[in-house]
C-alpha cells in the first residue's frame, strides 16, 4: 500500500505505520491541508464537521509536537461533549499504537474526578477535555498548563453554544505563551471570530466545507407559519402528504428529540431519534436502519447530526428553526446532496417569522411561504399516489400468491365491496368535513401595515378586572401572530371585556391564531365584537 502522500507531510514512521493499520491509505483534504501547516507552528482556523478526517488532522501534529520523555501535559483538546472527550480520545491512542511513551486522557465531568485526579499523577502528556471540568482541574491545581504547547478547540461553535464560553476563556487565558493554537468549528459565528482574535496568533484558514450557499440554491425552501402546539399535526400532515423516502428533522434540544421519536411512532411513523446522550452502539443502530431505509425518518439534534453524510435525504426539516443562520444553511445542505434537488420545510412560530427574512438575507435563497395541506387535499393527494402505485403493480404483475388470495376473497364478497373495504384502511385520514384549523391557518400574518386601511373591532373576553393591561394584549398578539403592535388600533379596556381594534385584513388570521391562547396564564377568546 501507498502512504507517499502522507509520507510527504513530514510524519514519523510510527505513525505511518499506524495509519496503515487503521487503512488511512491517503490524506482525506483537510489532512493534506492542515498537517503540514500544524507541523509547521502554525495557528490555525479550520472549517469543517467531523466525518472529513479532522480528529487525525490535528491530531497526528499533537501527537508528533508531544515528547514522550516528558511526563508532563503538553497538548489540550478542548471537545464539547463526553462522547467526543472519549471519540477523540480513542482516535489518538490508534494513532499511537506504535509510539511508546505518550498517554492520552479524556477529562469530563460526570465521572469521579478523584479518578481523574489519581490518572493525572501518573503523568499524561494529552488531554481531551470538556471545558467545564478542566476549570473545575484548573481551580483545584490538580492540573498545570504551563508545558502545553497546543491547544485545540474541537467544534467550538458547539462549545459556545452550550455555554462554555467564560470556562474556555479562563482556560485559554491560562495558557502559556508561545504555544499553537488551533480552532475547528462548523459554522463560523461572530463569537468564534472574537474568540480567535484575543487568543491566535495570526491564524491560517482552511476550509473544506462545501460552499453551502452554492448547494442552498438547489433546495425549494418552504415555511409555514403554525403556533408552537400545532407543530405535531403539522409535522405529521406533511409527512404524510410528501410521503419522503428519507426525512431528516431538526430540533433544538434533546428532549424535543425524544418527545417527538415517541410522538411519531405512536402515529406509526417509523422514525428514530439521534442525540448525544445514546451510547455509541445505540448511535450505530440508528444510523443503519437510517442508511438502509429501515427507518426513513430521523429526528435529530444539531451536534448529533454533525458527523451524518448521507445522500439521498429528501427533506429537511426544521422544527425548530435554529439560534445561528449558519446552522440553517448547514442544516438544509443535508439535502440536495450530490447535485439532486432537495426541500426544506421549516416551522415558524410568532415572532419567527422576522427571523426567517434574516434567515433569506443570509443564505441568499428565497423561503416561500406555504400553506399545510388540508384534511381534503391530503385525503385527495393519496388517492392520487395510491392509483398510481395500485397501476405501477399492475403494471409491473402482482405475485401469484396475492392472485389466489385474492380469487378466494372474490368468493367471499363482491370485488368492489372489497377493494373499498381495502381502500377505507388504506386511507384512513379524519372524515373531511371535521373541522381543520391547522389548513386554517394564515401564511402570511405578516403583512406591512399599510396604515389607514380599514379597522375591524374584536370582543375579547377578559378586560381590568382580570388585570389586563394594554401591553399584555398588544404583546400577546404581537408575539402569537407576528402582526407588529403598531399595526393594531384603539384598544379598550373595560372591567370585564376588552375592544380591540385591528386591521380587517389580518382579523381572521387574529382569529384563528389567538383563540385557544393564554394571556397572563388565562385562556382567552376573540370574537367580532356586535
Ligand atoms: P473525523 O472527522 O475525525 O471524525 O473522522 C471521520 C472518520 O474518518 C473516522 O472514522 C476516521 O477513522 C476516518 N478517517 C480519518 N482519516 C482518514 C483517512 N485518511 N482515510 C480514511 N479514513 C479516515
Amino acid at each position: 500500500m501507498s502512504l507517499s502522500s502522507f509520507s510527504g507531510l513530514g510524519i514519523s514512521p510510527e505513525i505511518l505505520a499506524a495509519l496503515q493499520d487503521l487503512g488511512y491509505e491517503e490524506p482525506t483534504p483537510i489532512q493534506a491541508e492542515a498537517i503540514g501547516k500544524l507541523m509547521k507552528g502554525y495557528d490555525m482556523i479550520g472549517q469543517s464537521q467531523t466525518g472529513t478526517g479532522k480528529t487525525a488532522a490535528f491530531g497526528i501534529p499533537a501527537i508528533e509536537l508531544t515528547d514522550p520523555e516528558d511526563r508532563r501535559l503538553q497538548a489540550v483538546i478542548l471537545c464539547p461533549t463526553r462522547e467526543l472527550c472519549m471519540q477523540v480520545a480513542e482516535e489518538l491512542r490508534r494513532l499511537l499504537k506504535y509510539k511508546e511513551g505518550i498517554r492520552v486522557l479524556p477529562i469530563y465531568g460526570g465521572q469521579p474526578i478523584q479518578h481523574q485526579i489519581q490518572a493525572l499523577k501518573g503523568g499524561v502528556q494529552i488531554i481531551t477535555a470538556t471545558p467545564g471540568r478542566l476549570t473545575d482541574h484548573l481551580r483545584r491545581h490538580t492540573l498545570r498548563l504551563d508545558q502545553v504547547q497546543i491547544v485545540v478547540l474541537d467544534e467550538a461553535d458547539e462549545m459556545l453554544n452550550m455555554g462554555f464560553r467564560e470556562d474556555m476563556e479562563l482556560i485559554l487565558a491560562q495558557m502559556p505563551t508561545p504555544r499553537q493554537t488551533v480552532l475547528f468549528s462548523a459554522t463560523m459565528p461572530e463569537a468564534i471570530r472574537q474568540l480567535a482574535e484575543a487568543y491566535m496568533e495570526d491564524p491560517c484558514f482552511i476550509s473544506v466545507t462545501p460552499p453551502e450557499h452554492l448547494a442552498a440554491d438547489q433546495i425549494e425552501q418552504f415555511y409555514f407559519e403554525v403556533k408552537e402546539k400545532m407543530k405535531p399535526e403539522a409535522l405529521c400532515r406533511l409527512l404524510t402528504y410528501e410521503n419522503p423516502r428519507r426525512a431528516l428533522i431538526f430540533c433544538n434540544t434533546k428532549k424535543q428529540v425524544d418527545a417527538l421519536t415517541q410522538l411519531l411512532r405512536e402515529r406509526n411513523f417509523r422514525a428514530e431519534g439521534l442525540h448525544g446522550d445514546l451510547k455509541q452502539a445505540q448511535r450505530d443502530q440508528v444510523m443503519k436502519n437510517y442508511r438502509s431505509g429501515e427507518t426513513p425518518i430521523l429526528i435529530a439534534t444539531d451536534i448529533a447530526a454533525r458527523g451524518l453524510d448521507i445522500s439521498g435525504i429528501d427533506i429537511v426539516f426544521n422544527y425548530d428553526l435554529p439560534e445561528e443562520e449558519e446552522t440553517y444553511v448547514h442544516r438544509i445542505g443535508r439535502s440536495a446532496r450530490a447535485g439532486r434537488s432537495g426541500k426544506a420545510f421549516s416551522f415558524a412560530v410568532g415572532k419567527e417569522i422576522q427571523y426567517l427574512q434574516k434567515l433569506m438575507d443570509f443564505s441568499g435563497a428565497l423561503i416561500q411561504p406555504r400553506r399545510l395541506p388540508s384534511l381534503q387535499e391530503l385525503e385527495a393527494h393519496r388517492r392520487e399516489l395510491l392509483t398510481e402505485d395500485l397501476l405501477q403493480r399492475i403494471q409491473n404483475g402482482t405475485p401469484a400468491r396475492y392472485k389466489a388470495l385474492a380469487a378466494s376473497l372474490a368468493e367471499k364478497a363482491e370485488p368492489l365491496d372489497l377493494l373499498a373495504a381495502l381502500l377505507a384502511r388504506d386511507l384512513s385520514v379524519p372524515s373531511s368535513s371535521e373541522e381543520d384549523p391547522l389548513s386554517k391557518a394564515p401564511t402570511r400574518i405578516l403583512r406591512e401595515n399599510r396604515g389607514g386601511g380599514p379597522m375591524v373591532k374584536l370582543h375579547l373576553n377578559a378586560g381590568k378586572k382580570q388585570q389586563l393591561r394594554v401591553k399584555d394584549i398588544v404583546g400577546a398578539i404581537a408575539g402569537e401572530t407576528g402582526l407588529p403592535g403598531s399595526a393594531l388600533g384603539a384598544i379598550t379596556l373595560m372591567d370585564h371585556f376588552t375592544y380591540v381594534e385591528v386591521p380587517a385584513e389580518a382579523a381572521e388570521d387574529i382569529l384563528t391564531i389567538m383563540n385557544g391562547c393564554e394571556i397572563k396564564g388565562r385562556k382567552v377568546r376573540f370574537e367580532v365584537a356586535k
